[in-house]
């Protein structure tokens, strides 16, 4: 079974061209999580002003699956106030890649994982 049978077209663009990759020098918040199912790992750069997603940025050691969710959860909370990023779940992140194989749904944990222990460690700073 190859990557093409398994995912469709939008997950496979955002593995090949991920949105926002690489790491932050300035970021407000760094957060990594990992997943003990895949082995995958993620690193989340999160730049904050007024209670607003300003900048995000990722790196991750993981699957086709870790990658495009990761990269399509940056976009999603980019320019949002962290509230509404709050509510960008991994069931919100799986629905807009119009679906993933049931094995690889824990995948699209990460990403939001990361988000809400980062905020969590932001507003107990602040
Ligand atoms: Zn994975």
């Amino acid at each position: 079974m190859n990557m093409a049978y398994e995912f469709n077209k939008k997950v496979i663009e955002h593995f090949e061209n991920p949105r926002n990759v690489g790491m932050m020098k300035d970021a407000d918040i760094v957060e990594t999580v990992g997943s003990p199912v895949c082995g995958d790992m993620l690193t989340l750069y999160l730049k904050i002003k007024d209670d607003r997603v300003v900048d995000v940025k990722f790196k991750t050691f993981g699957c086709g699956a870790a990658i495009a969710t990761s990269s399509i959860f940056t976009e999603l909370i980019k320019g949002k106030t962290i509230d509404e990023a709050l509510k960008i779940t991994s069931d919100v992140v799986v629905g807009e890649l119009g679906g993933l194989p049931e094995k690889k749904v824990h995948c699209s944990v990460l990403a939001p994982d990361a988000f809400e222990k980062a905020i969590k460690k932001y507003r107990e700073r602040t």
